[in-house]
């Protein structure tokens, strides 16, 4: 376990392989197998009042592999495999519609991931979206988030994207120099970049957001200031910077690996923080705002991020597709991470299930905390009402330890973090785990 000071933690210093971005709690490595009998029990509930319901989609196909990626994702099906695919999908939301947790929930928000959902066709897309509607109709949902890589934004297909009803278009961008584009084996390449962004200008997304990784393979401190200037040029509506990781099973490691090398061949974990905070404060220099530990907007009240918000305050997820996850009544879920097996299980009328978590109240109390202190600030007086938990006893320990770092304040009604504490606030949150978490597996 790391010391959550900055000073002395090994993420501070070179970058060795391993995930450092917690997306979860309690960490993935405690799921298991054996818990996902908890999953029939949980869909055979009856939904907590006021609950809020997504769905996620996973499209796990694209054009080529990153070498930073550790996604399931597959460059090489066919049309025909696809369409198998996406009609295993719709076959789960068939399935998850029917059960009591489900039936009759109209969703909140519904959110296109991957992969790459942008490498479906305009009609794969147009009929997709039409048979998922057809069991569970979204058209109350506040938001339709949907991921793209720039290069296979034709201009029919964007028209397509925002026919679906598409609010929130973003685009991964990751940098705008083609030498680091391809060195770090993305698809696309800037020219592309610029013309997918003027055409869904032009197509009217609500919302448009633009994605950077600060820290890929031969990043230069002149390339990311124009990186930054280029961003800034496009105006965006929202802007979500990545610190470069390098987990196991990508390319990059798989290179360290076979070289002997501890240390991965990107910028260290200061000289990617130092990026991003000039990054954020040219933004707002530019009349952005930090909306979290990753993401610049320029216009706060218009510019939400539902599917994020809602996830971190306990909303209800159901997601379709290979290696998806859920969370569904307490219980956290993640599907077969191998596409033969998830298709199997399908068609055999089972749930694809990998593995499955029953979180106590304490753990969703955790969850919910950790989760929102990315956002930067964190209202105690919600976790007084929602779990009855006091934090600023339940944690004043980790809290008082974070006020002497400088890496936050507290007052009366909240805990916020410094800008230095929000940008390393991934290394922060395992101090505010149970012990029975606390271990550096957090994958
Ligand atoms: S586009 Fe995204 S999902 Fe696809 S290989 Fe690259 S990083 Fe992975």
């Amino acid at each position: 376990m790391s010391s959550a000071s900055p000073t002395s933690s090994p993420a501070r210093n070179s970058t060795v392989a391993g995930n450092y971005f917690i997306s979860n709690y309690p960490p993935f490595s405690f799921w298991s197998e054996n818990q996902r009998g908890e999953v029939d029990a949980a869909l055979g509930s009856t939904p907590a009042p006021e609950t809020k319901l997504g769905l996620y989609h996973h499209i796990p196909f694209c054009r080529k592999r990153c070498h930073f990626c550790y996604f399931r994702v597959y460059t090489d099906k066919n049309a025909r495999e696809i369409q198998t695919y996406l009609d295993a999908t719709v076959a789960e939301l068939r399935a998850m519609a029917a059960r009591p947790l489900i039936r009759g929930r109209r969703p909140h928000f519904v959110y296109f991931g991957g992969g790459t959902p942008s490498y479906l066709s305009a009609k794969q897309l147009e009929d997709l979206t039409r048979e998922l509607q057809a069991i569970l109709p979204w058209d109350a949902a506040e938001e339709i988030a949907f991921e793209c890589e720039p290069g296979t934004l034709n201009p029919g297909k964007l028209a397509a994207i925002r026919g679906l009803g598409v609010t929130r278009l973003s685009l991964g961008i990751e940098n705008f120099d083609d030498h680091i584009l391809e060195i770090n084996g993305r698809a696309h390449r800037s020219g592309e970049v610029y013309g997918a962004y003027e055409r869904a200008r032009a197509e009217g997304f609500p919302q448009i957001n633009i994605d950077l990784i600060a820290g890929m393979v031969e990043e230069t401190e002149a390339n990311w200031q124009r990186n930054i200037e280029r961003t800034i040029a496009l105006q965006p509506d929202s802007v979500t910077i990545y610190q470069m990781e390098v987990p196991y099973n990508t390319t990059i490691y798989k290179e360290m690996k076979a070289s002997g090398r501890l240390v991965a061949p990107v910028a260290d974990w200061q000289t990617k923080r130092r990026w991003v905070k000039e990054a954020f404060a040219a933004l707002e220099s530019a009349g952005y705002t930090v909306a979290s530990g990753y993401t610049a907007v320029l216009n706060p009240q218009r510019t939400k991020f539902i599917y994020r918000d809602a996830l971190w305050s306990g909303a209800d997820l159901i997601g379709l597709g290979v290696a998806s996850f859920s969370h569904a009544a307490g219980v956290h879920f993640q599907n077969l991470t191998e596409m033969e097996p998830y298709l199997a299980a399908i068609q055999a009328g089972e749930l694809p299930l990998k593995r499955a978590f029953r979180t106590s109240p304490e753990e969703r109390m955790i969850r919910e905390f950790i989760l929102q202190m990315k956002l930067g600030r964190v209202a105690f007086g919600y976790f007084q009402e929602k779990f009855g938990t006091n934090l600023r006893e339940r944690f004043a320990r980790q809290l008082e330890h974070l006020v002497a770092e400088g890496l936050a304040t507290l007052s009366a009604g909240e805990v916020r973090l410094a800008r230095d504490g929000l940008l390393c606030v991934d290394t922060l949150l395992h101090e505010f785990f149970l012990p029975q978490h606390q271990t550096t597996k957090i994958v």
